[in-house]
């Protein structure tokens, strides 16, 4: 099964993604964490992302889309993934749909997490991502067994930089002009779902799975 989340900033891509890897056994893409992991690794790649993420802008295109190819090409994707955080523009989910294209290959859901800017700051502004294994928590929605401790691994929570108010309304501007395009572009390909993402996230995750199957 290939998934595609798509959302706003803080909508609870990552949240509702880690829970369809885990159900449905495939593993859990996103290029936020890729990006930050080479930020982590001092990679060249970190240091070119870093400096559109720091002011809440899309990466470049060309940026992503060979590293996201290459990503679903490997052996644990060969059953089906979860993309989180791609595609986030025109030009990126042409480039995925070209790309399956010459494998015969194609995305079989796109699930809209559709939560309005007014909840998304409150979000934002709550949420805890872990520095070692990027897992996101909530100070109020989801919040760790010992604060500031991730109950998955142990690691140290924190604030990530874009998650401050005054970048988290740029990324959602960024967000309203070049991602939400792409609701039209799927439901064009006939694979667009959407779902509640304002309800308990155990209920989001309920109506994923009567989209999903079982
Ligand atoms: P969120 O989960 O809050 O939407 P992400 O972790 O997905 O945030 O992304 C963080 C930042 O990484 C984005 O604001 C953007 O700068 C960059 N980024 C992630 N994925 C992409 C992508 N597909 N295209 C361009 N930039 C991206
Ligand atoms: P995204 O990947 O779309 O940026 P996240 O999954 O990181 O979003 O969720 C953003 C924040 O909102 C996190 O702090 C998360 O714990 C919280 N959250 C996710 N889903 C819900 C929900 N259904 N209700 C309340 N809070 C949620
Ligand atoms: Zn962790």
């Amino acid at each position: 099964m290939k998934i595609i989340m798509l959302g706003a900033p803080g909508a609870g891509k990552g949240t509702q993604a880690k829970m369809i890897a885990d159900k449905y056994n495939i593993p859990h893409i996103s290029t936020g964490d890729i990006f930050r992991a080479n930020i982590k690794g001092g990679t060249e790649l970190g240091k070119k992302a870093k400096t559109y993420m720091d002011q809440g802008l899309l990466v470049p295109d060309e940026l992503v889309v060979d590293l996201v190819v290459d990503r679903i090409g490997q052996d644990d994707a060969k059953n089906g993934y979860v993309l989180d955080g791609f595609p986030r523009t025109i030009p990126q989910a042409e480039a995925l749909t070209a790309a399956l294209n010459k494998i015969g290959d194609k995305v079989d859901f796109a699930i809209d997490v559709d939560v309005p800017d007014s909840n998304i700051i409150d979000r934002m502004a709550g949420r805890r991502a872990c520095v070692s294994c990027g897992g996101t928590y909530h100070i109020k929605f989801n919040p760790t067994k010992v604060e500031n401790v991730c109950d998955a691994c142990g690691g140290e929570l924190i604030l990530r930089d874009d998650d401050k108010p005054e970048t988290v309304q740029k990324r959602l501007t960024v967000y309203h002009e070049q991602t939400q395009p792409l609701i039209d572009y799927y439901t064009k390909e006939q694979i667009l779902k959407s779902v509640d993402g304002t309800k308990d996230m155990s209920e989001v995750f309920q109506a994923i799975v009567d989209i999903l199957g079982e």
